[in-house]
């Protein structure tokens, strides 16, 4: 048989509801062309599946996670998606690259809205696939657009790249089969935040661990289990669990047991880390003794959950904390707020210079306002692809780091890139959820601070109002849920919708 014909098209972003922040086109790096093909590993020359299909790159874009996307920029990516998808002929599948969790400037369900205007295109014999981030959140639309739904199995996201792989594997053998899958679809009613389901910990962690066992089973193909995106307020914020493959009675069975499963676990998820407030976390920090560095997770704030990056809330309070900005006081690196005029600022001035300089809040200043920082200018650095230019100011025992453009620190070489060494310092608090693998691996020791902010984990602070309902933890529930499991083949009910959860979205 000729090669199967495969579209590349995507837009990732998972962004909160609740950040000041809109994404926009200088968020997103575009790729099309060879260098779409490129950031797949697995479609590299001569790699079996780059030989299996003819793969034509048509458009992704993709950022790190933010607030809302401003309109305009979604509505031409979208464009540029058709348009493409048009010239590119007659195709045998998509590769829909997505993250599951964008939200648009006035518009519900993104991603729903996106994959119509792809299966426009396609038509309805096409097969898509999503390789999507378990935070993402399925709608109906979304879910009988997709042939072969799936996503990772670890928070963090250690098998980004390996889901990627099986999502274009999968893609292949069912092209080449000539038929579309069976789903077996369960929504569940829970809505929990990723610090409080990381596969690190349990129950997370057994819930997971058990798909790629499933994935084994005759009859199955691929699965997921989505425990969906809190940060947003929209009807299709819950878990799924979704199970393809060929035979009905199997994937039912499996779909039902796993969320029945999480269902039964619901009490049991808890923070990864031990959570506290900011001052519970300086407390440790200064109580800790032994090995450096002490974590504090900024959380209420993290870029890598769709925060701002500009809420000053708690630099305000490292700052104002006399054990912190003494001359003798341990060395805290904090990490960072971005603001372009400060930043325009410091660049006038020569290291070592004192500097006096308001910063932060100008995009999210519903916590906080713009803090004060006066200190020593103690580096500067140009050329960060994210953050462009970075300024370092010490005052006292702490580092604060200005940035001229949104950046998570989540990573050591983040700090090592401006000569910061997160070994060295005795307090690291920067603005993350769960700690990412290699600041997990330097922590010696760590506290969640629950700060407030446009990722605040405190859920019910941020008080959604447009979820389905009744919603655990949110609602008491006399009765266990309707978790049976509707059937889907392309975008037929092979099966009775089971749960109407979605409110808006029912049948
Ligand atoms: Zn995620």
């Amino acid at each position: 048989m000729t090669k199967p014909r495969i579209a590349i098209v995507g837009m990732a972003i998972e962004s909160s509801a609740y950040a000041a922040h809109r994404a926009g086109y200088r968020d997103f790096p575009v790729l099309t062309g060879e260098a779409l093909i490129r950031r797949y590993a697995f479609l590299s020359d001569g790699a079996p599946l780059a030989e299996a299909a003819e793969w034509i790159p048509v458009f992704m874009a993709r950022a790190i996670p933010g607030g809302a996307v401003l309109r305009e920029v979604y509505d031409d990516f979208k464009e540029r998606i058709v348009s493409g998808l048009r010239g590119a002929g007659p195709v045998d599948g998509v590769y829909f690259d997505i993250h599951g969790a964008m939200s648009v400037v006035g518009l519900d369900d993104a991603e729903g809205d996106l994959v119509t205007a792809v299966r426009s295109v396609v038509g309805p014999d096409a097969i898509i696939t999503a390789p999507m981030d378990l935070h993402g959140n399925m709608s109906e639309t979304l879910a009988l657009a997709l042939d072969l739904p799936t996503c990772y199995r670890l928070a963090p996201h250690e098998d980004a790249w390996e889901t990627k792989e099986r999502a274009a594997h999968r893609l292949v053998e069912w092209i080449r089969r000539g038929e579309k899958p069976l789903t077996a679809w369960v929504r569940v009613p829970i809505l929990l935040p990723g610090e409080k389901t990381s596969t690190r910990v349990e129950p997370a962690r057994s819930l997971y661990a058990q798909l790629d066992e499933v994935e084994q089973r005759e009859g199955v193909s691929d699965l997921g289990l989505w425990i969906g995106y809190a940060w947003a307020d929209e009807p299709r914020c819950h878990a799924t669990v979704m199970v393809t493959g060929d035979d009905e009675a199997v994937i039912v069975a499996e779909a039902e047991r796993i969320a029945g499963e999480v269902w039964d676990a619901r009490d049991d998820f808890a923070f990864v880390g031990p959570p506290g407030s900011l001052d519970d976390a300086v407390a440790n920090a200064l109580a800790h003794d032994g090995a450096r560095p002490y974590l504090i997770s900024d959380s209420g704030d993290n870029p890598g959950a769709g925060g701002s990056g500009d809420v000053t809330w708690t630099l305000e309070r490292l700052l104002a904390d006399p054990r912190l900005t003494g001359d003798d006081a341990p060395v805290t690196y904090a990490a960072s707020i971005f603001d372009a005029g400060a930043v325009e600022q410091l660049f006038a001035h020569a290291v070592g210079d004192a500097v006096d300089v308001t910063a932060g809040a100008r995009v999210d200043h519903r916590v906080a306002g713009p803090v004060r920082i006066r200190g020593e200018l103690l580096s500067l650095h140009s050329g960060d692809p994210a953050a462009g230019r970075i300024a370092v100011i010490r005052v006292g025992g702490i580092r604060a780091i200005v940035t001229e453009f949104r950046k998570a620190f989540h990573d050591v070489a983040d700090f090592h890139a401006i000569g910061l060494d997160p070994t060295e310092a005795d307090i690291v608090v920067t603005k993350i959820g769960y700690l990412e693998p290699t600041l997990y691996d330097v922590a010696q020791g760590w506290t969640l601070a629950l700060t407030p902010g446009p990722v605040d984990q405190d859920l019910e602070r941020l008080g959604h109002s447009r979820i389905g309902r009744p919603m655990y933890p949110y609602d008491q529930f006399e009765t266990r849920p309707d978790l049976s499991a509707a059937v889907l083949r392309g975008r037929e009910y092979v099966r009775g919708f089971a749960g109407a959860h979605e409110g808006s979205a029912t049948r």
